[in-house]
């Protein structure tokens, strides 16, 4: 057999496995999704669209998103469940889609337990969660046993629909997990009580499904490798499950992370790459068949690391199929320097999905939207001016390269990035960083004509046979009317996150928008003089961060509560004008974790502030009408932005073909998620 030129740097990563009767052709699995899609108008169209160009990608097994096997086990109603021939018959859409590229598929069977987001939702008992408003009916006998025959019968009817397997979602705070744990299971009959009744169910259900199915049906168990909720599992009691349902004939052991309810933030950027491969090696060392590592593992180099050192024999990647389809391809062909990597900013998939959307991809909007695309070449290859070369700019160059279009990039800066630049100081957002990589890149091969320190004139571009000009110019800070805004203790956010500027011990930070959050988060993990830094990938500082027991010792794998105090190098006061909760337009996935992070530092956040003037004492406000002080060394402006788009309604006046995309287009939700999409979305239409 020829050996494919990624094979020497990633010989496990691309070794095949054979899974019973089944061979996968390398390691990689596509994680489990609910990305919405399926809930859209033709949506099972569309992710059939979506799952073959993953499997054209050369991933060797996509997991669905959940599928519930009855109605009470639905995650809200009208989600994704399977209960009827006339669905199966549909779902072949998929399984051809992915076969027709040698791909193989499992179908997630996933009831949703208390989780549930309807009125008759269903659990070992009836402790509600919290992040449920719905409380649980806890379930009779009868209705455990219905259950097992309905997830019997969606296994069935998966192996009609042409999946090669299913994956009995054990994990998350999902029903199963429920009934494994005394936190959610206070029964006192066959199914709760021991550790022995309350895996009673993942066994039965792995037994029974796997009977049922035959042979050369894989049988996937998703396990809870660490709960990280008080009253979760011990390391023992997981890795006793983890044996009992080997034996009942699971064939891969695929690894869950934290429930849903945790406090502890299991994939988002402030979680380190590879936090948790602790947690599947324990069970690899448990067990003899297959076991997948998953959660924050966005980069072939990392995923080849884990397999070597016999941490898992799989590693699942889901968010990073969003960012790059054609992931493992690369890695066989030698091109992973190429990949598009997930920078786990769960901005345009968990974030959208949270506010009932359909999920697609920050550094990647063709993601869930493959049909709205054109992958082909323009139909005429056009002479195209970018100024800018922000986010925005640089998706629109890339996308207008690859189409054929001879592009010019203007940057006025001495490097490409724009804000990309600036979150890297952050803690965890060094991840950005892979978006200028993947970029850069891409505008290289496209053969992009790329000018630094330039800021092109009207006469520039309208002398320069430009045939059409996008405005990326992106944003300026915002300088707020505030007497004594030139005093030497004012810093805006820019020369702060950029290294220009330091702050001392007391700040004061006028602004509680995203920026002022991540503005407070780098100043907390900051000592007072000192400059930027790369910070979030050390695991270690991660776990004592979140109290993680990574021994497992400790039932949910945790040693206290994570959102105890934690010392700041730093006295901060955030503020802000409105009345309303600082930090509502915080991504919904993410914002919680700088909520808390700030509120651990004891960081000071005051809503409905008048500002007054700046001067030696301090930042000198109103609130409810009575004078304050906040004493502060250094006062950083984080007061929102202002576009640069005077070029733009030049060009128009003079008749020119102009476009003008991301912050240059509107400042006021400056956001590089929808930069990049209004980037290629432009370079689509020139
Ligand atoms: P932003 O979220 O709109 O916040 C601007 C802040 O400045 C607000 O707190 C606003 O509150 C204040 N402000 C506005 N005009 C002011 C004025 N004239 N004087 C004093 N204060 C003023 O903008 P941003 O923080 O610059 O963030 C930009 C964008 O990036 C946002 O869309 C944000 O969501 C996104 N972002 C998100 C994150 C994240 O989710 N972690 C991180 C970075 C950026 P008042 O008007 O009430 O005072
Ligand atoms: Fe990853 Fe962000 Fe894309 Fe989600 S939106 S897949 S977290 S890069």
């Amino acid at each position: 057999m020829q050996t494919s030129p990624g094979t020497s740097l990633y010989p496990n990563l691309l070794s095949p496995l054979k899974v019973g009767r089944t061979t996968l052709r390398n390691r990689m699995i596509m994680g489990s999704m609910h990305t919405r899609l399926d809930m859209e108008e033709n949506g099972l169209a569309k992710m059939a669209v979506f799952l073959a160009e993953r499997a054209r990608g050369e991933i060797a097994l996509i997991i669905t998103g959940g599928y519930a096997p009855n109605a009470a086990g639905l995650i809200e109603p009208g989600g994704p469940i399977l209960t009827e021939h006339a669905q199966a018959l549909e779902l072949r859409r998929i399984t051809e889609a992915v076969h027709r590229y040698d791909g193989k598929i499992c179908l997630q069977i996933l009831h949703s337990g208390r989780y549930a987001r309807q009125e008759e939702c269903l659990g070992p008992t009836d402790i509600r969660s919290r992040i449920n408003r719905f409380a649980p009916r806890a379930m009779t006998s009868a209705e455990i046993e219905q259950t097992i025959s309905d997830y019997v019968r969606c296994a069935l009817l998966a192996r009609e629909a042409g999946f090669d397997g299913v994956e009995i979602m054990g994990s998350e705070g999902y029903l199963i997990n429920e009934f494994t744990v005394l936190r959610t299971n206070d029964r006192s009959d066959e199914w709760g009580g021991s550790a022995e009744n309350r895996h009673r169910l993942p066994v039965e259900l792995t037994a029974r499904v796997g009977a049922a199915a035959g042979q050369d049906f894989i049988i996937i168990y998703r396990i809870s490798a660490i709960d990280l909720v008080e009253g979760g599992a011990t390391g023992d009691e997981i890795v006793s499950l983890a044996r009992k349902v080997e034996t009942a004939g699971a064939d891969i052991l695929n690894t869950g992370i934290g429930w849903h309810e945790a406090r502890v933030p299991t994939i988002a950027y402030p979680v380190p790459r590879g936090a948790w491969r602790f947690a599947a090696a324990r069970l690899k060392r448990a067990v003899g068949i297959p076991v997948v590592a998953s959660n924050r593992i966005n980069t072939p180099d990392l995923a080849e690391e884990i397999l070597a050192t016999g941490d898992s024999d799989l590693v699942s990647m889901a968010r990073p199929m969003l960012a790059d389809p054609l992931f493992a391809k690369k890695v066989r062909e030698g091109n992973a320097g190429k990949i598009n990597v997930c920078i786990a900013c769960n901005q345009a998939c968990l974030d959208l999905i949270f506010s009932n959307r359909s999920a697609t991809c920050l550094v990647n909007p063709r993601a869930c939207r493959e049909t709205e695309f054109d992958e082909g070449p323009a139909a005429k290859p056009r002479k195209v001016a970018i100024v800018g070369a922000g986010a925005g700019g640089l998706a629109a160059a890339a996308e207008a390269s690859r189409r054929g279009h001879r592009v010019t990039l203007f940057e006025a800066a001495d490097c490409i990035g724009g804000q990309l630049n600036l979150a890297r100081a952050v803690p965890g957002k060094a991840e950005f960083d892979e978006m200028l990589r993947y970029f850069s890149g891409q505008i290289e091969d496209g053969g992009v004509d790329v000018k630094l320190n330039a800021s092109p004139t009207m006469g520039d571009l309208s002398h320069g046979g430009f045939e059409a000009v996008v405005i990326a110019s992106g944003v300026h800070p915002r300088v707020p009317a505030i007497a004594g805004i030139d005093h030497s203790k004012v810093v805006f956010y820019n020369d702060l996150l950029s290294g220009k500027k330091r702050a001392g011990h007391k700040v004061a930070i006028v602004g509680a928008g995203g920026i002022g959050f991540d503005v407070a988060e780098y100043l907390c993990h900051s000592q007072p003089g000192e400059g930027p830094k790369v910070r979030g990938q050390d695991i270690s500082a991660f776990q004592s961060e979140w109290n993680i027991d990574a021994s497992l010792t400790l039932a949910g794998g945790l040693t206290g509560d994570p959102l105890g105090p934690r010392k700041s190098p730093r006295e901060i006061t955030m503020l802000q004008r409105k009345a309303t909760r600082p930090g509502l337009g915080l991504g919904v996935s993410t914002g919680w974790i700088l909520r808390s992070s700030l509120a651990k530092r004891d960081v000071k956040i005051v809503a409905g502030v008048t500002y007054q003037r700046i001067d030696d004492n301090g930042l000198h406000i109103l609130v409810d009408g009575v004078p304050r002080v906040i004493e502060a060394d250094t006062i950083v402006i984080c007061a929102g932005q202002v576009s640069n788009r005077g070029l733009f309604d030049e060009l128009r006046a003079a008749g020119i073909e102009a476009h003008v995309i991301g912050g240059a287009k509107q400042a006021s939700e400056l956001d590089a998620m929808r930069a990049v999409e209004e980037g290629v979305r432009i370079a689509q239409a020139l």
